[in-house]
């Protein structure tokens, strides 16, 4: 009878099933600083092709009779348990095929021995949807979807992991709130963006979504402020929706007065614009260089100029409750809660949406307001349009 006790990984090999026939190797990988050795893990290879349809498809050809894709395995470990078998997945990183592999053959662990990090299961959905099992995580759906918090992620590449793990794991309020902050906080010529997109498993669509999204809430806000400028030019405008002298509310005859507040109220706008170079009014697919955050900024002191010049008494007594106002635009605030301290998930840690909640004491739908109504508006249709979509990997 032939025994064969299970050794512990050695020398790049890894033993996940001792009566296995095949050699499953992948190759050496570098990502965000963190190294994926190469490695070789021995595998039952009727277990494998029964969890994934993608790897039996690479395994095996004539309906699963005749071993495929093979070559002779040239490693110590190898030959001393024979197997003849190797295949090559050089797009797999060893450590999260390594935890597949280890659930395709039963070997449970705890939870979260299946990645601390946020980057940790980012490469492991991203992998089990790859090979098209991804029902084999499901028992840890619930809990990674509770750790999923995108207000405390700063860098793109972080927030895309977010919106990743969220859509896979059927979280379209956080699928969201992950797009909206990766509209907001970032200008369309972002190489950081840029970087993450490009080079990062996403979402379909996800950047036309950013980019669209973006372009459609700058023009809202570029337009307000293009009214507000009009209006205030307009000499015959009546009645002011900015002047609240008696004669800005329809006075038939030409109040000077007024103009001359609108034309106080103006040169303070343009003053602020010039200041934050937005003056001249760029056009909305010009503003490449100014996050929406920013742009809300700008709005924001344009609002307050008033407020600000009342306290250094710089308005006459009759004047002193005139001010510019944007009524389709609700004015910016800060962030809800402090962002991660690394600007990279492949060192921070991940935080329960509890805790982030009891720090920032603020709900995730006094945050939803922000910037625009518009903006909400058209976040929640994409939520929807999610809702619809088949990707979802649970009905949760
Ligand atoms: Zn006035």
């Amino acid at each position: 009878m032939v025994s064969r006790r299970a050794p512990a990984s050695r020398d790049g090999n890894e033993i996940l099933d001792t009566r296995g026939d095949l050699w499953l190797k992948t190759d050496h990988h570098r990502v965000c600083g963190r190294d994926f050795p190469a490695r070789h893990f021995l595998v039952c290879p009727r277990t494998v092709a029964r969890h994934s349809t993608v790897l039996a498809e690479i395994l095996f050809r004539d309906g699963g009779r005749t071993p495929s894709g093979s070559e002779t395995a040239n490693t110590s470990a190898a030959v001393e348990t024979n197997p003849s078998w190797v295949v090559h997945l050089p797009e797999a990183m060893s450590t999260p095929l390594k935890w597949l592999l280890q659930l395709m053959h039963g070997q449970f662990c705890q939870p979260n021995a299946y990645g601390k990090l946020l980057m940790d299961r980012y490469e492991i959905v991203v992998l089990a949807d790859k090979y098209s099992c991804l029902k084999l995580l499901q028992p840890w759906a619930n809990i990674w979807a509770l750790d999923l918090d995108p207000y405390r992620a700063v860098a793109p590449r972080v927030l895309c992991r977010v919106a990743w793990l969220s859509y896979k794991l059927g979280e379209p309020k956080v699928y969201s709130a992950a797009i909206r902050r990766l509209v907001v906080r970032f200008p369309a010529d972002s190489e950081e963006l840029e970087l993450a997109l490009a080079s990062m498993t996403l979402p379909p669509s996800l950047e036309d979504s950013i980019y669209h999204e973006r372009l459609a809430h700058i023009t809202l806000v570029l337009d307000e402020i293009q009214q507000c400028l009009d209006e205030l030019i307009d000499i015959n405008l009546k009645p002011s929706p900015y002047c609240h002298l008696e004669g800005g509310r329809g006075s038939k005859t030409i109040d000077w007065d007024v103009i001359d507040c609108h034309a106080k109220l103006l040169g303070s706008l343009i003053q602020i614009l010039a200041r934050d170079k937005l003056w001249p009014l760029p056009k909305p697919s010009g503003l490449t260089d100014l996050s929406l955050r920013e742009l809300g900024c700008t709005v924001s002191a344009m609002a307050e100029s008033s407020k600000a010049r009342r306290s250094y008494n710089l308005i006459k007594s009759a004047h002193i409750s005139c001010a510019v106002s944007f009524p389709r635009l609700t004015l910016d605030h800060p962030d809800p809660s402090p962002d991660y301290a690394s600007e990279d998930s492949a060192t921070g840690t991940l935080t329960s949406q509890e805790s982030r909640r009891e720090q920032a004491d603020l709900s995730d739908e006094e945050y939803e307001v922000h910037v625009s109504l518009g903006y909400f508006y058209r976040l929640t249709a994409s939520e929807q349009e999610y809702m619809a979509s088949q990707a979802r990997l649970f009905d949760r």
